[in-house]
């Protein structure tokens, strides 16, 4: 959160002209061995100072004018880019409910893979079920297309909407990111019995689950003892630079020191 004024329409589109776009990227992990599973895409803007602006003050307001759909395909493109050059490791981009509003955007997803040449089983959308889907019938028909193709399609920031349990019946989902307000909250008895009761839920679906904004180790033992499979979260790692996560990926490559 910030208390800096949010970006006008304008200084968006001179923002998306200069390209002055950046994406971060953050470790999910699984917490046994703090392996590196996948990495979520986070959309940030280069200021004229140089510094990041944050999408708390941006996002909304490209969700409002329909700039999203721009933004959302340069993030796509890009993170894409990206995780062709890793090794392993698949990448989570957030789609907003406006870019799957798109009749195009199931096939943008399909030509963006073959342009990068990233495996679709690499890739990952989330979307947020709170704003979603006014047209659900539409929505299971796009989900289907995508998982078909072999993309995972996860439930952001889930137990924040209202039609959740609607979703996870029609959407051939792939994963349910639990929203960090229940996992900052999981001392309190009602959040601590709504964790278990999802990841009871998702697990008898077959669903993988991700923990959100994970920052004490107590948080994630009782997240993992829930049956969370991997974790997000300030403990494990801050959103990156891609050089910074690439150096990351290589140091926990090599072997240690010493070794053969
Ligand atoms: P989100 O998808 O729920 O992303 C998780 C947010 O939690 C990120 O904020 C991340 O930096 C933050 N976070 C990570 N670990 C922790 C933690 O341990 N504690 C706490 N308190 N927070 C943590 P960020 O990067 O500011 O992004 C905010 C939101 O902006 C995202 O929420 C997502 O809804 C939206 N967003 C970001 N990138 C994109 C994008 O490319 N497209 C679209 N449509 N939305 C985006
Ligand atoms: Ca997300
Ligand atoms: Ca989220």
């Amino acid at each position: 959160m910030t208390d800096k004024p949010n970006l006008s329409i304008a200084e968006l589109d001179r923002a998306i002209a200069e390209e002055r776009l950046v994406l971060l990227y953050q470790p999910q992990v699984t917490p046994a061995d703090g392996a590196i599973a996948s990495v979520e895409a986070l959309i940030r803007l280069r200021g004229g100072d140089g510094a990041l602006i944050s999408p708390d003050r941006f996002v909304p307001i490209a969700e409002m004018s329909g700039q999203i759909v721009a933004l959302g395909k340069w993030a796509l493109r890009q993170a894409c880019r990206d995780a062709a050059g890793w090794e392993r490791i698949a990448v989570g981009v957030n789609a907003s409910p406006m870019q799957f509003h798109d009749p195009d955007f199931v096939s943008f997803v399909e030509t963006t893979l073959r342009d990068t040449g990233l495996s679709p089983e690499r890739l990952e959308l989330e979307i947020t079920e709170g704003a979603y889907f006014d047209d659900i019938d539409a929505a299971e028909v796009e989900v289907a297309r995508l998982r078909d193709m072999g993309v995972g399609v996860a439930l952001d920031d889930f137990g924040t909407g209202y039609a959740s349990l609607t979703y996870l019946r029609r959407l051939k989902i792939s994963k349910i990111k639990i929203d960090k307000s229940f996992v900052s909250d999981f001392h309190s008895v009602d959040s601590a019995a709504i964790i278990q009761g999802v990841c009871a839920m998702a697990r008898a679906m077959g669903l993988k689950i991700t923990a959100e904004g994970v920052e004490t180790a107590e948080q994630a033992r009782f997240l993992s003892s829930a049956g969370a499979h991997y974790m997000q979260g300030y403990l494990y790692s801050p959103p990156l630079t891609r050089d910074d996560l690439a150096k990351l990926l290589r140091e926990r490559a090599a072997p240690p020191p010493g070794a053969p």
